[in-house]
């Protein structure tokens, strides 16, 4: 507020300094407008003066060269010799006369005193006389002569001057152009000043011819100074002419000062108005600014009586808390003491406690051990439970490629009630299977991925798994494994599960993750992250003793990050399609293997355990014979049909705790041997086309996997439940090719028994009594 304010004075001040100098600047200018009105007025009046000055030297001029005096001693001489004329004549008359007169005189001598010779005196006394006045006569003319020299050189010294006023006139005249005024009324006083020259030429006949001689050489100058005269007009009829240009400048000059002076005027106005304008506008202002003032000063007064009264209630407080301080430093005075008595008493307690916190995390650690232990145990009984080989099928969507027509129409049902169940529509008839699970087209891969969740976490808590993806080519077992990079499938789910569940035990735990990949084709192991991938590998067994297996070369690479995952499966992939042209036909005809070993130490406890999780994409297990395949097709056919029956000769010697289990009838059963034995899990997926053209295959594939699932290790019960056969799945079972039969065949083992589950689908089969191998 009071910022506003000063600011409005401030700019206030300004204004005023503005006006004050805008009004000097106004006196100035009419002071200035003044001075040169007077100077004008002064020059004016000079160049009158001069005017004046001139016009009577011209006139002075005018007089001496052609008026009063010259003209009169003409005129006194015009007379005088017109009287010497007379008088001339005369004396010549007399002179005659006397001429006549000597005859006379000469008879008449005889007689002196007579009237003649007295009279002849007379005569020649007064030629005497007149020779006389003819002498003084001629002195006059002389000195008229040199009275007309004298008069010659001063008309020269005039014209002179009048050169030089005429140069000065000039320059005034110059001067005159910018501010003359009064030209007009100079110049017409001129013209009433100038008087009428005239010139009365007068011929005086002199009969002296020295009179003559004198007065033409008199006219002569005479007319030479006419033509000055005439000369001297000129000059003046021009000086008028300038004069009046002046005046039309003066006039021109006079208008320009009355504009001038008019929009002196205007700005004058202009001016007051607007001073009058910022005048109310300032007046304005600070009326404003003054009754914000004085609001903002009363909000101020009632605050300042607010901290007043704070101020008083404060004091009593303020007192108090001096006491208390006072109180305090004495208090403090004593604290270092205190302190001490403190600390040692608290570093007692101190020691006390941590003995008993670190009986109590023995004991912790004992119990934690103890549960770890129990856990473990628990979660074989879950598992065991559950199976320790459990099977689940998955049906895949109709695409694109399965055409369209009658072929390509949906033989596959479920049941709305029970997700263990599938109906198949095969030539017509329906035959129904139950397994562990069944997932429908819709379901996605997180929802497959939920499912074999646990089997991939106890991997981290030290068991073995193989996840197996069985089914005929084409009915989506890569599409489960490997998935599409948008939307991965078990393999990549399954590492980002290990990590995750990895990170979060850190605290306790220290996890390494390796990663191996490989394949099995015609029976040949080949490592797929190997820098040479064709090269073969063998499977051998630990030079330690332990029992344990190892494949010696087989590239083993640790990955801390999905990132790594991401870079494994693209080099693996790589690997792959540079070794074979036709991938897919390739991949649809050897199984692919991703080993999958994680190692973990416990901070605490130093314990050590070793997981390992086998993620398989089985070849196609279609049957070939059909087809009447030759050569290296059929070599590949008997090598898939060998390797698919051996492992399914081994889970059901495993399901059925055979003392034997013939792990070495293929590489593949071999090379998995510690992960399906012991206390290890294994799920197998088997992939199920839904139309119609592959029936007979999903038959088939349905068929092993209920097998599988059969030859059950589990409760009694469920061995006796899943047992039965179908006399209704009347097959036309025919061996794939003449692939030599592994020696261990594993059957079915149809226990009798009460079944456990509903048993719905199997009480409205009815049991065929034979068992049969397995559809290997
Ligand atoms: P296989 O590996 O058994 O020969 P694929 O995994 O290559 O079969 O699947 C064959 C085709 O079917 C592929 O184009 C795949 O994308 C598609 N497919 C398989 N399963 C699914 C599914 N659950 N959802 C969508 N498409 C699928
Ligand atoms: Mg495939």
């Amino acid at each position: 507020m009071v910022e506003a304010m000063s600011q409005l004075q401030e700019e206030k001040a300004q204004l005023q300094e503005e006006l004050v100098v805008l009004r000097e600047r106004l006196a100035l200018h009419d002071s200035d407008q003044q001075v040169a009105a007077a100077q004008l007025q002064n020059q004016v009046e000079n160049l009158k003066e001069k005017l004046i000055s001139q016009a009577q030297e011209v006139s002075r001029l005018r007089s001496e060269l052609g008026g009063t005096d010259l003209e009169k001693l003409r005129d006194r001489l015009t007379v005088e010799n017109e009287r010497l004329r007379q008088e001339l004549r005369r004396c010549e008359a007399e002179l005659q006369g006397l001429r006549a007169q000597p005859a006379v005189a000469a008879a008449a001598a005889p007689c002196p005193g007579c009237e003649h010779s007295q009279e002849s005196a007379q005569l020649r006394d007064k030629l005497s006389q007149l020779q006389l006045e003819v002498a003084e006569n001629k002195g006059v003319l002389s000195e008229l002569n040199l009275e007309v020299q004298q008069k010659t050189d001063r008309l020269a010294e005039v014209e002179l001057r009048l050169k030089d006023c005429l140069a000065e006139k000039a320059q005034e005249e110059e001067r005159l152009s910018r501010r003359l005024r009064d030209s007009h009324e100079t110049i017409a006083s001129l013209r009433a000043q100038s008087p009428p020259v005239k010139y009365v030429i007068k011929t005086v006949e002199v009969e002296s011819p020295k009179t003559r001689q004198a007065l033409s050489e008199s006219q002569a100058r005479n007319q030479h100074l006419q033509e000055q005269v005439a000369m001297q007009r000129q000059v003046l009829k021009e000086m008028e002419q300038q004069l009046q240009s002046s005046h039309q400048l003066t006039t021109q000059l006079r208008a320009q000062i009355a504009m001038y002076e008019a929009e002196l005027e205007r700005a004058h106005g202009q001016m007051l108005e607007e001073m009058q304008s910022l005048e109310e506008d300032k007046n304005r202002a600070i009326e404003e600014a003054f009754a914000r003032a004085q609001v903002e000063m009363k909000a101020v007064h009632e605050n300042l009586a607010g901290v007043r009264t704070n101020l008083l209630t404060l004091q009593p407080a303020l007192r108090t808390l001096t006491n208390d301080y006072n109180g305090l430093k004495r208090q403090v005075r004593g604290f270092p003491l205190l302190l001490q008595e403190a600390l040692r008493s608290v570093k007692a307690e101190i020691g006390q406690a941590i003995e008993e916190v670190n009986s109590n995390n023995q004991e912790l650690l004992r119990k934690y051990r103890r549960e770890l232990q129990l856990r473990k145990k628990c979660h074989n009984e879950l598992v065991r439970l559950k199976g320790n080989i459990r099977v689940i099928a998955r049906v895949r969507p109709v695409t694109k490629e399965d055409g369209e027509g009658p072929e390509a129409t949906n033989a596959v049902t479920f049941d709305p009630d029970d997700d263990s169940i599938i109906h198949l529509l095969h030539k017509g008839k329906p035959v129904s299977f139950e397994l562990d699970k069944v997932f429908s087209p819709w379901a996605s891969q997180q929802d497959v991925f939920q499912e074999v969740q646990a089997l991939v976490t106890s991997c981290i808590d030290g068991f073995n798994v193989c996840i197996f993806a069985y089914g005929q080519t084409g009915a989506g077992k890569t599409y489960t494994m490997e998935g599409t990079p948008e939307n991965p499938g078990i393999n990549q789910r399954a590492l980002q599960l290990l990590f995750s569940e990895v990170q979060e035990k850190a605290s306790d735990w220290e996890y390494n993750i390796t990663v191996s990949a490989a394949e099995i084709y015609n029976e040949v192991l080949r490592d797929l992250l190997g820098k040479e991938p064709q090269e073969k590998l063998e499977i051998r067994l630990c030079p330690d003793g332990s029992g344990q297996l190892y494949v010696p070369g087989l590239t083993e690479f640790r990955v801390q990050s999905v990132d790594d995952i991401n870079k494994v499966f693209e080099f693996g992939h790589t690997n792959r399609t540079t070794e074979f042209t036709n991938l897919n036909e390739h991949s649809s005809r050897s199984h692919a293997l991703l080993i999958v070993t994680v190692r973990g130490t416990d901070c605490s406890t130093g314990l050590r355990t070793t997981g390992k999780l086998n993620l398989v994409d089985l070849a196609g297990s279609e049957r070939v014979g059909k087809s009447g395949a030759e050569g290296s097709r059929l070599r590949e056919a008997q090598h898939i049909n060998k390797s698919l029956s051996a492992l399914g000769d081994v889970i059901a010697a495993l399901r059925s705790r055979q003392g034997h289990v013939p792990f070495r009838n293929s590489k593949l059963t071999y090379l998995l041997q510690d992960s399906l034995s012991g206390d290890s899990k294994t799920l197998m997926v088997v992939q199920v086309s839904p139309v119609e053209k592959n029936t007979s295959e999903t038959l088939y594939s349905l068929k092993f996997a209920e097998r599988v699932r059969s030859v059950e290790l589990g409760p009694g019960a469920r061995r006796t439940e899943l047992g039965s056969w179908s006399s209704q799945e009347h097959l036309e079972w025919e061996p794939a090719c003449q692939a030599p039969q592994p020696s261990a065949r594993a059957h079915s083992a149809p226990g009798s028994g009460t079944t456990s589950r509903a048993g719905s689908i199997r009480r409205k089969l009815q049991p065929s009594g034979k068992s049969r191998p397995l559809p290997v």
